[in-house]
């Protein structure tokens, strides 16, 4: 039989992530047994490191003087079908979302088919209303129970008599023709350039306020995430062409507008009401998210499952640390899908419960409110009802906790420039064009830094002000092709006050225009310089040659490379000029097949792989490939460890927090109002990449370190999915404590004097 530990190790040598599935069919086999907490410190690379002090602590948050907006702390919804008022219990409904102690519901309007007796021209009646005010009874058995309302809005979709009497509100395809719903052909979808959204949304808006109390107005379904729209209907005809930058201000400056109309209407009513819109998208958003941060009072983050595009468990931590950049604390939901979302998918099924909790736990860890949502009543409240249990235990969970999910500021020490324009608008490079490819990107480096257990944020492009990003010890931009001058600048400048900096491929290649640059716009920053256009590969891409001197320099690049003078390159590469001391040289691809064909015609080259750089205090290192996105493709154990060892090199080996055992994790750390909090969420699974978790693994010990600095005195540690206190020790400044297992998700809650 083959012994585990050898197993292993086995699968370790040949990459990341298949490995993983491979040996986790192996200790699912025996979870539970002692043996499957077996040390994995192979698996998840010596985390080591120096501890670095935290920063001073911020001021504390008096919840009650905040707007109600910003106190909310689990939202619920039942999204209401046509047919609801026909089969809906409202007031076993009302009593769900109650006992599982929602501060917030939402309740639907619509604008598609409307939920009261509508009297806006083109707000349809469902075909089960009736003349019944379902809404209107919605709102006061919710209120009735002491619970915040949201009136929910579609604005997005309508009839065909809406479209005989205002052709103008349709969105055009190019030769003119209406641009409908794939599901129901019958509705058209609307233009958000049209009066469409200026006449019929508002009036609606107007008729709630003057019919109901409710507390804000959403609207589902607009503005569009993740993709921009294509239009050319009259308006957008004389728009700039869809997809472009110009475009894309264009778009966020309707949006804003049109959020800030919205606004206004609803205060028409009562002062502390306000408008807020579908948000989400992830890294490519859909208006620009500095902007939307400046503007949102809420943002709801519309990511309710994995999808067949984005089939990674952390999809919802990921969206949370993108909120995390742009909203300076204010507040955020992501919306978890009770229901079985992906394709094929089932909105009136629930989806596995493992799947959801972890959804719901990626929520909480990473800064948001929980949202649970769940789509029709039929029955009454459901014909399957699996997901309120869970959903109820889940929220009563929090409410029970809330001070430590009262987070002032994230901690971490690494921040990823996220490029949102790039992640939009950049096609990908001349080599490798294709929708995926920023995807890919943003994925290798994700997991690459989870494998590592780095404690980082991501950074909004144009949020790069000295006073934000100089907490940093390190940035990361991950083929960020769009800069523009100035950001470039603030990156030159952050570099010369002694920040460290990761660049790869064609990052600052492109303005913000999209105009492709001579050279990079941070060459000087990197000391490299373009040597001609992007060379990708016909599927064997370049070696990385280590260059002789190593025994010399930087030698914590190249720490677990041995008995080797080749290491993997990447797929595609900006060739760069000769510099004087590449650690990294490039030996281009050759032929796979036929064998006899698969040696190096050139054996060396000058060209650069990988280039370091010190000044001004700041480290600089410099991939000419898209070392990131390889890694994602192919999993390679090599350059996950090149990338660690560079971001090692980087932060000269310093950490905020320390978590070493067994298992593939995420981390967040946050300062709280109580103190401190750590959250690890276990991706140990078989599902962890695809899928839906269907099972826990449960990890053995893991050892946090933290430097709190002198004087901080801590009186307890709290694991509160475990529902018990944690040993520690406190010694100087560091503080140390063991959680002795966990497992789908663990909150290590640090309570201070
Ligand atoms: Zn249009």
């Amino acid at each position: 039989m083959l012994n585990r530990r050898k197993f292993i190790q086995s699968s370790l040598t040949s990459g990341a992530m298949a490995p993983l599935a491979s040996a986790l069919r192996g200790l699912e086999a025996q979870a539970g047994t002692p043996e499957a907490q077996v040390s994995w410190s192979e698996l998840v690379g010596d985390s080591g490191g120096k501890l670095a002090p935290f920063p001073q602590r911020g001021h504390a948050i008096d919840i009650s003087s905040l707007p109600w907006g910003n106190r909310v702390r689990r939202v619920g919804q039942t999204n209401m079908t046509e047919h609801d008022p026909a089969v809906m219990n409202v007031e076993e409904w009302a009593e769900f979302w109650h006992a599982a102690q929602a501060d917030v519901v939402f309740v639907s309007v619509t604008g598609i088919l409307a939920f009261y007796p509508s009297k806006v021209p083109f707000h349809k009646h469902g075909k089960f209303l009736k003349g019944r005010d379902f809404f209107g009874e919605c709102v006061a058995a919710a209120r009735k129970r002491g619970m915040r309302v949201v009136a929910r809005m579609s604005p997005d979709l309508n009839w065909p008599d809406a479209l005989a009497a205002h052709p103008e509100w349709a969105m055009r395809h190019r030769d003119g023709s209406v641009q409908r719903n794939e599901q129901e052909p019958q509705l058209f979808k609307t233009c958000m350039f049209s009066s469409y959204m200026d006449g019929y949304v508002p009036a609606i808006m107007r008729e709630i306020n003057s019919l109901y109390e409710v507390d804000c107005f959403y609207t589902n379904g607009w503005p569009p995430l993740g993709s921009l729209p294509d239009c050319h209907c009259s308006i957008c005809s004389k728009l700039p062409a869809s997809n472009t930058p110009a475009y894309w201000r264009v778009f966020t400056d309707r949006v804003v507008e049109l959020w800030a109309k919205y606004d206004a209407i609803a205060k028409e009513k009562k002062l502390e009401s306000f408008f807020f819109a579908n948000s989400g998208g992830n890294v490519r958003g859909g208006p620009n998210l500095a902007r939307l941060g400046k503007t949102a009072r809420w943002f709801q983050a519309d990511n309710q499952g994995r999808t067949w595009e984005e089939p990674e468990v952390w999809g919802c931590s990921l969206q949370g640390r993108v909120c995390n950049a742009v909203l300076d604390g204010k507040f955020a939901t992501n919306v978890t899908a009770a229901y079985s979302t992906g394709s094929p998918g089932w909105r009136n099924l629930s989806k596995s419960a493992e799947e959801a909790r972890m959804w719901l736990n990626e929520t909480v860890a990473s800064g948001m409110a929980p949202y649970f949502h769940f789509v029709g009543a039929e029955g009454g409240a459901g014909e399957d009802r699996r997901w309120q249990e869970l959903g109820r235990e889940y929220f009563r969970w929090t409410a029970q906790h809330e001070a430590h999910f009262t987070n002032r500021r994230s901690i971490a020490n690494i921040g990823v420039v996220i490029g949102q324009s790039t992640q939009l608008l950049y096609p990908g490079p001349a080599t490798a064009r294709t929708r995926h490819y920023m995807r890919e990107t943003t994925q290798g480096i994700y997991d690459a830094l989870l494998w590592g257990r780095f404690a980082f944020d991501f950074v909004h492009e144009d949020r790069l002000e000295p006073e934000r990003i100089s907490r940093y010890r390190a940035l990361v931009l991950p083929n960020v092709a769009m800069l523009s001058d100035r950001q470039c600048e603030r990156l030159r400048d952050y570099v010369s006050g002694g920040g460290s900096l990761m660049g790869s491929f064609e990052t600052s290649l492109y303005d913000e225009n999209m105009q492709q640059r001579a050279d990079f716009g941070l060459a000087e920053v990197f000391g490299i310089s373009k040597a001609g256009d992007a060379i990708g590969t016909n599927g064997n891409p370049y070696y990385a040659w280590i260059e002789q001197d190593r025994a010399t320099r930087a030698q914590e690049i190249l720490a677990g490379f041995s008995d080797t003078h080749w290491l993997p390159g990447a797929e595609n590469r900006v060739p760069l000029k000769p510099v004087a001391d590449p650690l990294l040289t490039v030996v281009p691809g050759f032929v796979r097949y036929p064998p006899e064909l698969a040696y190096p015609p050139v054996a060396h080259t000058s060209e650069p792989a990988l280039v370091l750089r010190e000044a001004g205090g700041g480290r600089a290192a410099w991939f000419s490939g898209d070392v990131e996105r390889t890694y994602w493709l192919t999993g390679h154990g090599d350059l996950l460890r090149l990338i660690h060892n560079t971001l090692r090199w980087l932060t000269r080996d310093e950490r905020v927090v320390i978590v070493e055992g067994a298992g593939f994790v995420e981390l967040f750390c946050w300062e709280t109002d109580p103190g401190y909090a750590v959250h690890l969420l276990n991706y140990t699974n078989p599902n962890t990449h695809h899928g839906w978790m269907r099972s826990v693994v449960k990890l053995g010990p893991q050892q946090v370190r933290m430097n709190l600095s002198e004087g901080v005195r801590v009186k307890a540690v709290d694991l509160l999915r475990a529902d018990r206190s944690a040993a520690f020790e406190m010694k100087g400044g560091e503080l140390r404590f063991t959680i002795p297992s966990m497992d789908d998700y663990e909150v290590a809650a640090i309570t201070i004097a």
